[in-house]
């Protein structure tokens, strides 16, 4: 068994020539997030700091760690899940998360799509797919994002943090690279909406640089109780394809999902310049009264296509 590179412990974790043991793994990781809060300046003593948490890997890490920075300097935050009502995944994770929360004493809202929209993803899936073609994903993106928003904003939060790490970042770049979306990547980047809208809670990734593995290590070393089991509806996703031909590529040459990134970090200003100047105004949802580019919202038209407003 290998030792850690700076000490004389065996090692859990070895990438591109960094070998670490548990106490020096934890320590590259949760320094590794600081310097990112840092770097991008994600928060500032005057925050109102929402963490979005399923309760999945991902979000626990982003809570536990976001939590640490904010106590140490005294930002007050909460926790937001948003049950889709996905039956059999959902339920377990948003356990999982009550159990962290209460362990943590954190404080923890819960809304549900059922609440919010009228019905659960379990209910609306089958109609998105057979009348709009559109998969559980999209229909979940869709309202997931528009929840977290409006109830973030009617906490009070300032930021938005969401457990975004590096594998979705490098997803989401490649994605919209394939689909020809180009102005999709200009609000990717760890901290987007800075200057969007009052109705927008501008929305910041800690886990940025941090990749899927380490996020499932840290989870593991840390013994978070967490259920490591995919949502059902992640199969028919695009993602997923994306996901595994990025890892097939990363295993061939490590350091293919960082070098991505950085390479995309480095245009992300031209990009933003480029797209705000072509930029129509923004107007506000005749229906809800949130921000978008049309006269409806996503969220609403699509509650409407699932004939789902009374
Ligand atoms: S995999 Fe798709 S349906 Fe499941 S939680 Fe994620 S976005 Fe929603
Ligand atoms: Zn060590
Ligand atoms: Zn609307």
């Amino acid at each position: 068994m290998a030792k850690c590179n700076k000490c004389e412990q065996k090692a859990v974790y070895s990438n591109q020539g960094l070998v670490l043991c548990k106490e020096h793994f934890l320590d590259y990781f949760e320094t590794k997030i600081e310097k990112t809060i840092k770097k991008y300046n994600l928060f500032s003593p005057s925050d109102q700091v929402c963490i979005a948490a399923s309760g999945g890997k991902d979000s626990l890490a982003a809570l536990y760690t976001t939590m640490q920075f904010c106590k140490e300097h005294s930002i007050s935050f909460f926790a937001l899940a948003i049950d889709e009502g996905i039956g059999g995944y959902r339920d377990h994770t948003l356990d999982d998360l009550r159990n962290f929360c209460q362990a943590y004493e954190i404080p923890l809202h819960i809304v549900s799509f059922k609440e919010q929209y009228g019905a659960t993803l379990d209910q609306i899936r089958d109609k998105a797919l057979a009348t709009l073609n559109k998969k559980p994903c999209t229909v979940c993106g869709i309202f997931r994002r528009t929840s977290l928003n409006r109830t973030a904003r009617a906490l009070g939060a300032t930021k938005l943090v969401t457990g975004h790490n590096l594998d979705d970042e490098a997803q989401s770049l490649l994605m919209n690279q394939l689909l020809g979306n180009m102005s999709h990547n200009a609000s990717l980047g760890p901290i987007t909406g800075l200057s969007a809208n009052d109705k927008f809670v501008p929305r910041v990734k800690p886990l940025y640089f941090i990749l899927e593995k380490e996020t499932r290590l840290f989870a593991f070393l840390k013994k978070f109780k967490v259920e490591f089991n995919e949502c059902p509806n992640i199969n028919l996703s695009f993602r997923m394809q994306v996901r595994d031909q990025l890892n097939e590529m990363e295993n061939k040459l490590p350091g293919a999902k960082h070098g991505m990134v950085n390479a995309f970090l480095e245009i992300l200003p031209l990009l933003k310049k480029h797209y705000q100047e072509k930029k129509t105004e923004f107007s506000y949802c005749l229906e809800c009264g949130d921000a978008c580019s049309g006269k409806v919202c996503n969220a609403c038209r699509l509650e409407e296509e699932l004939e789902l407003k009374d």
